[in-house]
């Protein structure tokens, strides 16, 4: 596949994962799936997927002239589940924002730091009592260094406002630190090289609440693949927070109609953190 055909399918699954509908895909990976389990019979190597989608590490799958009906229904596929890449990560005892920000250096842990521009560590209160946490910087985050300051950043600036908050009293980081290219999903290994950083950041903080924007940061956190439609809005413990997962705020400009969505998960958030919304202003005139 060449390089500007794979982001762009990326980017579609991407989105339908968004929507909920991982087995639209995950249907044609079973397929794939029982393919690979022939090639292994007959002395391939083929590895299974990462989270259902096609390991881009490997050789692309065989073509299979095998009809649909030979193959493995979705719902009877184990999909494999992720360790959370944050059971094993060592914290450390009195750790400061300035001081992982100083451990990080100019990192070149990964492949990530090829193309980058600006490391995004993450920012707001160091004391704050709502963390969100997003996929990963886009093309504007890596130009200025701060996350969440494009379209999608303004809309969740929108968001935390409607919470009564300002966007300086929480804190707001994403799951890996440097742009990945072409606005791709990070690969496992990016993350798991990347993650302990966010860990250390939220043990630092110690915040009340986390909040997972989009499926990739929901389901690091958690140790997860499942479709994000499938647990979000619920709470989970999560290393002495709790934490909730919602929609990312780049599929709500996709997508609309999920705000009213969106807005049910922060009100949850709103009343664990004891808020009130703001009262509307006067109307001038
Ligand atoms: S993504 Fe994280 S681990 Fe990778 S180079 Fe950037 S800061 Fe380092």
């Amino acid at each position: 596949m060449d390089s500007r055909t794979r982001p762009q399918i990326e980017a579609w699954l991407r989105y339908f994962d968004d929507l909920g509908l991982g087995p639209f895909y995950l249907d044609r990976t079973a397929v794939e799936l029982s393919a690979v389990g022939a090639a292994d019979r007959e002395g391939g190597h083929l590895g299974p997927p990462l989270r259902g989608r096609v390991d881009q590490s490997g050789p692309p799958p065989p073509v299979t002239t095998q009809p649909a009906a030979r193959a493995v229904r979705a719902q009877d596929v184990v999909l494999p589940v992720l360790p959370s890449l944050f059971n094993a990560a060592p914290r450390v005892e009195g750790d400061t924002l300035p001081r992982i920000r100083e451990d990080i250096g100019d990192c070149k842990r990964c492949r990530l730091c090829e193309a980058r521009n600006k490391i995004v560590f993450g920012d707001g209160n160091a004391k704050a009592e709502l963390v969100f946490i997003g996929e990963g910087p886009g093309h504007d985050e890596d130009v200025q260094g701060l996350p969440f300051v494009g379209r999608a950043g303004k809309l969740l600036t929108q968001m935390i406002e409607a919470m009564g908050l300002r966007r300086d009293e929480v804190y707001i980081c994403n799951i890996v630190k440097c742009r990945p290219p072409g606005n791709r999903q990070p690969e496992r290994d990016e993350v798991a090289t990347c993650s302990p950083f966010l860990d250390r950041q939220l043990a630092a903080i110690r915040p009340k609440v986390v909040v997972c924007l989009g499926s990739v940061a929901a389901q690091t956190l958690l140790g997860t693949n499942k479709s994000i439609s499938q647990f979000r809005g619920q709470w989970f413990d999560f290393r002495g927070s709790k934490l909730l997962a919602t929609y990312h705020p780049a599929f709500l400009l996709r997508t609309p109609s999920a705000k009213s969505e969106v807005w049910k998960d922060l009100k949850k958030v709103m009343a664990e953190l004891g808020l009130k919304p703001p009262k509307p202003r006067p109307r001038s005139g």
